[in-house]
């Protein structure tokens, strides 16, 4: 068979797979539901997708649904974003951010012991911002303080996303305080469940709450649930960061492309489609979200044959964030008074709902989680560039 009929046959199988699989209704069903709705909701989505592969296309050939091409992701991608099946919010950090780093950096016990509680539904939360510690990652508190074959763990994360359901934490935590601040970072592997972890759920202005604060307190994690060296937290901690910046994206960028008619239907119900400055605007949008889909699968290609560079996921983060904020301002400015104020969250939904103004402050996220945008361009000005390095005052993430 040749590849051309081998993707078409993927592409048929997936099609019909999402069609009679992916939950009936969901955005109205989880519009402005209760949490604890909306955690069903997406385990059952999660097992789903996962007993059928379909959750983990990223992951390397000998792992569960892993090994697939670069055509096969985007054609599994591409039918999720068509279907419009809900994303999972919840399990994201497990399927990318953990699974990527253990699957780089961790041991084989380490893979051992946690993949498969990854696709078993284990939830994993990223712990690595404090309330003084964002941008300027390197300058985190939280103390990691070896005893034996122990870390004492003390301190305070925040901004954690589903820290309040999650099993277990990817922590970035200091083991030393002398010398540079990156060199005395070490990267556990945490159990949400042990004696001293404490949670506190961020309520949002969206009236979502889908980060948490976690507070720390005499934790003990076991030295075999180290990632790497004591002090190599740094460099692993980048792994976890490119998986957010760049991975998570791919399929993101495909969403955003198959949602594109909402932002037509929207100048054709304002009675907006004739004019020709937002038809301008319009068409400039959609080149850019295609060009977007570009850069992201010439991503994955790079991560798929270990090409990647320095500041690559950067690029895929920074100009998906900005993609996203023209699609939703102009959905917004088009809108009329619909546009202009907000109703419902919908839990389980990308930033492309319709609901113009949530779509909105939603885009916000884009360009601040895994870094913000300015941090970004610092990354493509001074890593990739070799532009001068901003004033000694600015240490970036
Ligand atoms: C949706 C979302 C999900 C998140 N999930 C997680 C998570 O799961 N785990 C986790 O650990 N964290 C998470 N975060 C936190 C995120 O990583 C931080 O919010 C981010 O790194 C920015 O840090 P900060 O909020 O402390 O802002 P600050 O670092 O205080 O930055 C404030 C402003 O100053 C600017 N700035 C700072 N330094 C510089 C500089 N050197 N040059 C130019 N401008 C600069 C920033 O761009 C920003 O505009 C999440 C955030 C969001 C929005």
């Amino acid at each position: 068979m040749t590849t051309d009929n081998k993707q078409s046959e993927l592409r048929q199988q997936v099609r019909k797979w999402l069609a009679s699989n992916t939950p009936k209704a969901w955005r109205e069903t989880m519009t402005g539901v209760d949490q604890q709705v909306f955690v069903a909701a997406q385990q059952a989505w999660f097992k789903n997708l996962v007993a059928e592969g379909y959750a983990t296309p990223h992951w390397p050939a000998g792992y569960h649904g892993g090994g697939r091409s670069l055509a096969e992701q985007q054609v599994i991608y591409e039918e999720i974003a068509r279907a419009d099946a809900p994303r999972l919010i919840m399990y994201f950090v497990s399927l990318y951010h953990a699974a990527c780093t253990l699957i780089e950096c961790g041991t084989k016990e380490q893979q051992e012991k946690y993949l498969p509680g990854i696709l078993n539904g284990e939830i994993w939360c990223q712990g690595f911002s404090e309330p003084n510690a964002g941008s300027d990652l390197a300058s985190l508190k939280t103390k990691a303080e070896r005893r034996g074959d122990k870390y004492i763990i003390n301190g305070q994360k925040i901004w954690s996303t589903m820290g309040q359901y999650a099993d277990r934490c990817l922590l970035l935590a200091r083991s030393d305080n002398t010398g540079v601040p990156q060199a005395g970072l070490t990267y556990l592997l945490l159990d949400m469940k042990a004696k001293g972890v404490s949670v506190r759920p961020i309520h949002q202005i969206t009236g979502d709450d889908e980060f948490a604060e976690i507070f720390f307190d005499d934790v003990e994690v076991d030295i075999a649930d180290r990632v790497g060296e004591e002090g190599q937290g740094w460099a692993i901690a980048q792994t976890t960061l490119a998986s957010e910046r760049g991975l998570t994206l791919v399929e993101l960028s495909q969403r955003m492309r198959h949602k594109m008619p909402l932002l037509v239907e929207t100048l054709k119900q304002q009675g907006l489609s004739s004019n020709q400055a937002l038809q301008k605007d319009l068409a400039k949008v959609i080149a850019k979200v295609d060009a977007c889909c570009a850069v992201a699968d010439q991503y994955l290609l790079k991560r798929i044959t270990h090409t990647e560079g320095v500041g690559d996921a950067s690029i895929v983060k920074l100009f998906y964030a900005r993609t996203l904020r023209d699609f939703v301002s102009l959905g917004r400015d088009c809108a009329g008074l619909d546009g202009q104020y907000f109703t419902d969250c919908v839990r389980g939904a990308t930033q492309e709902t319709g609901l113009w103004m949530l779509d909105f402050m939603n885009s916000y996220n884009w360009s601040i989680a895994g870094g913000s945008d300015e941090i970004q361009r610092n990354i493509i000005a001074e890593r990739m560039l070799g532009m001068p390095r901003e004033p000694k005052q600015w240490t970036t993430k």
